[in-house]
């Protein structure tokens, strides 16, 4: 079907920014301070991607010193003692109130000068001479042409270069990607005998010695939990009582297919059900939990990796190691595969990895000259992908991806004819340590 419109509103700005999640967020800042006239678009009616309306805590992950998460996480724990803070395998959990998280975010970028069009979706790019020179916009007023001199594809699912052209991976080599998640907040919890627990590995035991992981896991297996669900990770949170849930779970989901979404969506909300009643049952001190609240949106860990001119691979992630054009510097997360085909881990445990170094290239999609990418939607495998996935990464990738857009339009270059070094420099002097 061929479809023609004459589109009439038309939106210019330096710097697109398409997603308004930790990565999308971090870039539209970093650009606007940078004295960008930047449009952030978002499809929700709130910001914060997983971080809020994906109900996700807490903010895993490390890189260097002096990112504007260092920024983004005083905000968030401002009104808070740092007392709740918990150290575990998966380094320093730093937890978030998602609903207060979109007050402060949607202030953040409001007080840095960013326009935010909220509940406003890309559905379209025109490419001319491999530059994007148009992204199309709903709008409820119908569509709107946004030009812009560069697009940061910050959607997670890589949507803006897939509809450019770019060349993209999923999943591993079978193409199956980690499974989906609704995360969940429970309160009520007894906290003088409610136990937590952070992953499949850790050594919690119920009150009669058994392991808790293994508990799970026998559950699982006699059908008192669902499919697949062989743990059930209880986050603490800022706040006595409550545990954030990560444990539904459903596998060979395609989180870019709406008839998957809907048929996670319906499995995992019964989930839901099914878990409460598991804690209430079985575990010491939530016998009278009660939801307190559930992701607004399915919490899809992998889709689209947008092929870059430097893929981020394995050995970089176990080796840690560094490079000379690094726009991130000790990058550092687990590999954590939620398992794509069965319950637990991939690998059996996520294995560790070291802190490594984000070339330049990860962020730069080949073929198309003013776009770049951030977040999770980076140029580097499955694998690698599993570590640089979580959300203090991708706050850098998108500070790292706000200040080379800005800095080539000043530079009056392509991003790719910018050199790492100057993208470097810029950062350095906003305090991000890259050596
Ligand atoms: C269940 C689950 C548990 C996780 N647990 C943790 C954890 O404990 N700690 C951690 O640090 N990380 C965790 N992660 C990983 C982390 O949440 C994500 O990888 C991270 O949020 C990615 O950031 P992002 O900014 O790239 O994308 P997102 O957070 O997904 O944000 C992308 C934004 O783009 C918007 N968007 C998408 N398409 C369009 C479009 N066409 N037009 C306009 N807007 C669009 C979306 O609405 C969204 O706001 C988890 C992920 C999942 C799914």
């Amino acid at each position: 079907m061929l479809y023609s419109k004459l589109i009439e509103t038309i939106k210019h700005t330096q710097v697109a920014v398409i997603g308004g999640g930790p990565a999308g967020i971090c870039a539209a800042v970093s650009a606007a301070r940078m004295g960008m006239k930047v449009v952030l678009i978002e499809r929700y009616g709130a910001v914060g991607g997983n971080l809020t309306l994906g109900n996700v805590s807490p903010i895993l992950g490390k890189t260097s010193e002096g990112t504007m998460y260092d920024e983004i996480i005083c905000k968030l724990s401002e009104k808070h003692t740092d007392e709740e803070k918990v150290e575990t395998r998966n380094g320093k959990e730093i937890h978030i109130d998602s609903e207060e998280a979109k007050g402060i975010l949607i202030k953040f970028l409001h007080d840095n000068n960013v326009e935010v069009m909220l509940q406003c979706t890309i559905a379209d790019v025109i490419v001319k001479d491999n530059k994007i020179t148009t992204a199309v916009v709903t709008t409820h007023s119908g569509l709107m042409a946004v030009y812009a001199d560069r697009f940061i594809d910050a959607t997670g699912d890589g949507t803006v270069a897939y509809m450019a052209g770019c060349e993209y991976k999923i999943g591993r080599e079978d193409k199956l990607t980690q499974p989906v998640t609704l995360e969940f907040t429970i309160n009520n919890v007894d906290e003088s005998r409610a136990i937590m627990c952070y992953g499949g590995s850790d050594p919690v035991t119920l009150p009669d010695g058994k392991k808790y992981s293994v508990f799970c896991k026998e559950c699982e297996a006699n059908g008192i939990l669902p499919k697949n669900v062989s743990i059930v990770r209880l986050h603490k949170t800022f706040y006595k009582g409550e545990r954030n849930v990560n444990a539904t779970q459903m596998n060979c989901i395609n989180g870019l297919l709406s008839e998957d979404i809907y048929k996670a969506e319906v499995e995992l909300r019964n989930q839901i059900e099914i878990i409460i009643d598991f804690l209430r049952r079985y575990i010491p001190g939530y016998e009278n939990c009660m939801l307190k609240t559930s992701a607004s949106t399915l919490g899809v860990r992998e889709t689209r990796r947008i092929v870059g001119d430097y893929v981020i691979n394995d050995e970089d992630v176990e080796k840690g190691k560094h490079y000379d054009d690094a726009v991130v510097h000790n990058a550092w997360f687990l590999i954590d595969i939620h398992n794509p085909s069965g319950g637990g881990q991939a690998e059996g445990h996520s294995k560790m990895a070291q802190p490594y170094d984000i070339p330049y290239g990860a962020l730069l999609p080949k073929g198309v000259e003013n776009l770049m990418t951030a977040g999770r939607c980076i140029s580097g495998t499955h694998r690698a992908h599993a570590s640089y996935r979580v959300m203090a990464i991708c706050m850098a990738t998108g500070e790292a991806a706000g200040t080379a857009a800005a800095l080539s339009i000043k530079e009056e270059i392509t991003p790719r004819e910018l050199s790492a070094e100057a993208v470097r420099k810029a950062l350095s002097q906003k305090g991000v340590k890259l050596n």
